[in-house]
């Protein structure tokens, strides 16, 4: 096979039946992921929830739920989406809370977003660990700026150009394209592919100051408790790769318990 196919962005997570680590024998597992847009947390998220059977919990997943079931919760949540008005926090607070209320094992991705989530979820939650994304921004930059996708609306192939392999900062970054197998040609239907507005450049760049001013006190909020570990990862390399080290350090934390 020709090394620049190597899958960066999909990934299977079908682990066999043995390598799926018992939550029975590690109790329960409280964790949270924070990371940057385009740094994978999604991806890793799912690698997670296969590996630990986990549920993977994001308030814009539980919005859509809420909404869809049409309770009074769900109809003032749409309202503010409808209006393009962020949900406030009272009302996010809500409904995680409700969520968490039957849930012992998850991931939570992309809450808490502000302090009065983060303090919220203290009194309803005992969080086992907190995985913390980091990359460098040239490179995030550089790889989201590098991603396609099919043109055609039916059709969600998505592929990325970028080849990365050089040292910034002292960090290694090795990160294949995964690219069609005809030059700029979907593979899955042929149509032509075509960069999404939302990851060009002047984009990204406002939505990743977003997430530094948003999350940076709900992180060092949670240092300063000192006493959730924090899982610090580098989105060096592929995600499979990415999912493997979290879970090798998370086994390390649930086996020092
Ligand atoms: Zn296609």
């Amino acid at each position: 096979m020709n090394e620049k196919h190597v899958s960066y962005r999909k990934c299977e997570f079908n682990p066999p039946e043995r390598l799926i680590i018992s939550i029975k024998s590690a109790g329960t597992m409280k964790l949270i992921i924070f990371g940057p847009p385009g740094s994978g947390k999604g991806t890793y998220s799912s690698g997670l929830k296969a590996k630990f059977g986990l549920e993977k919990i994001s308030t814009g997943d539980i919005f859509r739920e809420e909404i869809k079931k049409s309770t009074g919760l769900g109809k003032r949540i749409e309202n503010y989406l409808l209006e393009g008005k962020l949900v406030p926090d009272d009302i996010v607070i809500e409904v995680v809370a409700l969520k968490l209320k039957s849930s012992t094992n998850y991931i939570l991705d992309g809450y808490p977003r502000t302090m009065g989530q983060a303090q919220a979820l203290d009194e309803i939650a005992k969080i086992d660990s907190i995985i913390d994304i980091n990359v460098h921004e040239d490179i995030l930059l550089e790889k989201i700026t590098a991603r396609r996708i099919c043109s055609n609306p039916k059709c969600d192939g998505n592929y990325n150009i970028a080849d990365i392999h050089r040292v910034v900062g002292g960090m290694e970054y090795i990160l294949p394209p995964l690219l069609p197998k005809d030059d700029m040609k979907c593979d899955k239907c042929g149509s032509p592919l075509i960069q999404r507005e939302d990851d060009k450049p002047e984009v990204i760049k406002d939505r990743l100051r977003v997430y530094h001013k948003q999350s940076k006190p709900v992180i060092e909020y949670y240092r300063g408790k000192g006493n959730v570990p924090f899982i610090e990862v580098w989105m060096n390399r592929a995600p499979e790769e990415i999912v493997d080290e979290i879970a090798t350090k998370l086994m390390k934390i649930i086996n020092r318990e």
